[in-house]
């Protein structure tokens, strides 16, 4: 949150387009057989052979998906690469290239690029990804960051949101709401700061939730865990927007309804004193808080006690058939229609 006065600002100018590129991406090496020509021509060139390719592309806009006052730029790299990865390991897929495309205008110093790219950096080796490519161009306000991730499964292992069936059971990995109390905290110390900038927020017992906004892991271990449990889901998909518009997602792809039960979404203590401090309600966070990067999926019944006891994996509920609707099973018995903004009861308010 603090700018540092007394830190080094290299103009972009003075490098040019060709001396940034290379500046900021030759420390990245290439580890994957498949990436056959990395960054340095006009395309990358791929190789999978027999293995089918997964393509997954988003795009983050500064004040629109991120805020530069509290995303440190390290972190935003970092993130920016979750977000991505996320998507593929969604598809039960595995991540092994990225593109990176950039637009800064020249309030942005190259150290600030470098900070980017060190979060980039760290992204892809902890998860193992090559950088193969991108564009850099500039803008009139702001930065723009659109990462491409591309990853290879077979034919038979890759799960669409589109194979649920009445009767399934549906599973949430991990725990929800952290990334959205997380902000929640952030927003609050933001406003703080701007009345008096001497402030020194303690951020210490937000640790957690603060860590799930600014630096989410993507569900890399999901896909392997569920092979070493020999577990297929008949259907998946990342919680990226909030558990509800997830699960409407997959009853609307898979042509079956739902019964998710309000007792059973995983909430971590923190997210849940969170809450209380904020006055929020802890399940209407999780259905529609977003950016916790958990997967949601679906399985048979009949492979339930081979999840069963996991502390990753949670069954929130089941799918049923088409005609019963999507409804979230409260507390207290009663059944509310699920909507992708939580539940309708709220709609209203
Ligand atoms: P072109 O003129 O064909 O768009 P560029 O000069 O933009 O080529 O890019 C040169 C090489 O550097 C290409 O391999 C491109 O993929 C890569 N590249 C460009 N910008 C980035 C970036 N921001 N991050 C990673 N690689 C990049
Ligand atoms: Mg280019």
């Amino acid at each position: 949150m603090l700018e540092d006065k007394n830190q080094e600002k290299t103009d972009l100018e003075n490098l040019g387009e060709f001396g940034l590129i290379e500046h900021l991406t030759k420390h990245f090496s290439i580890n994957h057989k498949t990436t056959f020509k990395g960054i340095g021509d006009d395309a990358a060139v791929l190789d999978f052979k027999e293995k089918q390719t997964v393509v997954s592309t988003d795009l983050l806009i500064e004040g629109v998906h991120f805020d530069l006052s509290y995303m440190p730029l390290k972190h935003l790299g970092y993130k920016a690469v979750m977000v991505n990865l996320s998507d593929i390991y969604a598809m039960n897929a595995k991540a092994t290239q990225i593109t990176v495309s950039i637009a800064v205008s020249n309030r942005f110093p190259l150290e600030a690029l470098e900070e980017l790219y060190a979060g980039i950096a760290l992204a892809t080796k902890s998860y193992n990804v090559d950088l193969v490519g991108g564009d850099t161009t500039s803008s009139l306000t702001g930065l723009i960051i659109s990462i491409t991730a591309i990853g290879e499964a077979n034919e038979d292992e890759i799960v669409y949101r589109s194979g649920a069936k009445a009767n399934d059971l549906l599973v949430v990995t991990g725990d929800l709401g952290g990334a959205y109390m997380g902000l929640q905290v952030l927003e609050r110390e933001k406003e703080v700061f701007k009345v008096n900038p001497n402030s020194q927020p303690d951020l210490e017992p937000y640790s957690y939730i603060v860590e799930r906004q600014l630096k989410p892991e993507a569900r890399r271990d999901i896909s392997e865990l569920l092979n070493k449990l020999e577990v297929r889901p008949t259907s998946m998909i990342d919680i990226s927007d909030g558990l509800s518009s997830e699960i409407l997602h997959l009853c609307k792809q898979s042509n079956v309804g739902c019964n998710l039960f309000e007792d059973k979404i995983p909430l971590d203590p923190t997210v849940i004193s969170a809450c209380e401090e904020f006055k929020m309600d802890g399940t209407l966070v999780a259905l529609s808080g977003g950016e916790d990067y958990e997967l949601l999926f679906t399985i048979d019944q009949k492979e339930f006690p081979k999840i069963k006891g996991n502390p990753n994996l949670t069954v929130v509920g089941h799918m049923t058939a088409e005609n019963e609707g999507a409804h979230l099973i409260s507390r207290n018995n009663s059944k509310i229609p699920l909507t992708a903004q939580g539940w309708n009861s709220f709609a209203k308010t």
